[in-house]
């Protein structure tokens, strides 16, 4: 056993595979979740439940553990910052309050001449008249949404009438891409110009979910080497340490724009435990933890499909897989509408 312990905030499936991979390279970890069900506790070593304002426990937390890191974006920057004070957290607070705010977000890499789509800030309703060449957009909150949590559709400015929104919460106002495909980068980054990357993954979104990824992505060379290159300059201007997942669109006319950052390992990654000699939770562990970068090799290409609610209980009631494929139950006590169960990768 080595004798570092990692401390992981959020306790969903990314803290269990993180928890998984720690495991693999005899790193013990404790988990600090505020949902007392969350399934991490069955793959970490030591779990706590806690609210994330509580200092007591996370104190409790940090006392045991030599880094920290975090399976998710939505924590209080406070707690970060008063963390980071004892043990180093890592990637960064400071990166984390950034991009958990779609508009800081989208500001920061605008700032790197890199495009994203067109979007505005939206205060209150009086503005909306002015944003009509934004439309048809996506009004989308800009703090706490995941998997199309907090996102409106509008075509017309009459839409908006028909929302019920508090705009004093902060809203941003994204005009909509007419969409050839989505795709994403993985990069772990250990140090200055340090970096494992992997190919672009293909992604496909249902109900604004992600389903479906695959590699290779089916793209040319010039949105190839663009996404690398951006996803390189977003991870270097961070100063980042730690695995960071850039998610693009591609237009119709074959534009690449980024979409959003999640500086964490991410689903549409999932593929890359059976499909290279490095996962990107191993490789996000290695880098918080200050272990040796091993450069990535491919192993083979592959698809993953996310189980979305009630989709998992026939693969739980009849597990039969072929020797490519890989089934991952993510051992949620409730199975609920829209909430990511399971996934299998397929080696191809
Ligand atoms: P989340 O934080 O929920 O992942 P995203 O902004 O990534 O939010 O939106 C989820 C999905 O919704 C995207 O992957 C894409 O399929 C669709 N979507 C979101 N914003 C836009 C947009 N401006 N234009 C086109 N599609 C969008
Ligand atoms: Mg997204």
């Amino acid at each position: 056993m080595s004798n570092i312990t990692l401390g992981i905030i959020g306790g969903g499936q990314l803290g269990s595979m993180l928890a998984i991979s720690a495991k693999k390279l005899n790193i013990k970890t404790v988990i600090y979740c505020d949902d007392p069900d969350a399934p991490a506790q069955n793959f970490c070593d030591e779990f706590i439940s806690g609210n994330y304002n509580d200092k007591e426990k996370v104190i409790k937390f940090v006392n045991l553990v030599n880094y920290v890191t975090y399976e998710f974006e939505n924590i209080p920057f406070k707690t970060l910052s008063e963390i980071n004070k004892l043990k180093p957290v890592l990637p960064k607070p400071s990166v984390n309050r950034l991009i958990q705010h779609r508009l800081a977000e989208k500001d920061f890499v605008n700032n790197l001449n890199i495009r994203t789509t067109r979007y505005a800030s939206v205060e209150n309703k009086s503005e909306i008249e002015a944003l009509e060449d934004l439309l048809p957009g996506i009004l989308k909150t800009t703090t706490l949404g995941y998997d199309g949590k907090g996102q409106h559709p509008v075509n017309t400015v009459e839409d908006f009438n028909s929302l019920n929104i508090d705009y004093s919460k902060g809203y941003i106002l994204e005009k909509l891409v007419k969409l050839k495909k989505e795709i994403s980068i993985i990069i772990t980054r250990f140090n200055d110009q340090k970096y494992e990357i992997y190919e672009p993954i293909e992604n496909k979104h249902e109900d604004q979910i992600l389903k479906f990824s695959k590699i290779p992505a089916d793209i040319d060379k010039k949105i190839y080497d663009q996404s690398k290159d951006w996803a390189m300059s977003i991870a270097e201007e961070l100063k980042y340490v730690g695995t960071l997942c850039v998610e693009f669109f591609i237009d119709r006319n074959d534009n690449l724009y980024v979409n959003e950052i999640a500086p964490r390992v991410h689903n549409s990654g999932h593929l890359t435990i059976n499909a290279y000699n490095v996962s990107q939770f191993e490789n996000h562990v290695r880098a918080v933890c200050g272990l040796e970068q091993i450069p990535l090799k491919k192993i083979s290409n592959a698809t993953m499909v996310n189980l979305i609610g009630d989709q998992i209980t026939n693969y739980r009631k009849f597990p039969k897989f072929s020797d490519n494929e890989f089934f991952f139950d993510y051992l949620k006590k409730e199975i609920k509408e829209k909430r990511k169960m399971g996934h299998i990768t397929t080696l191809i």
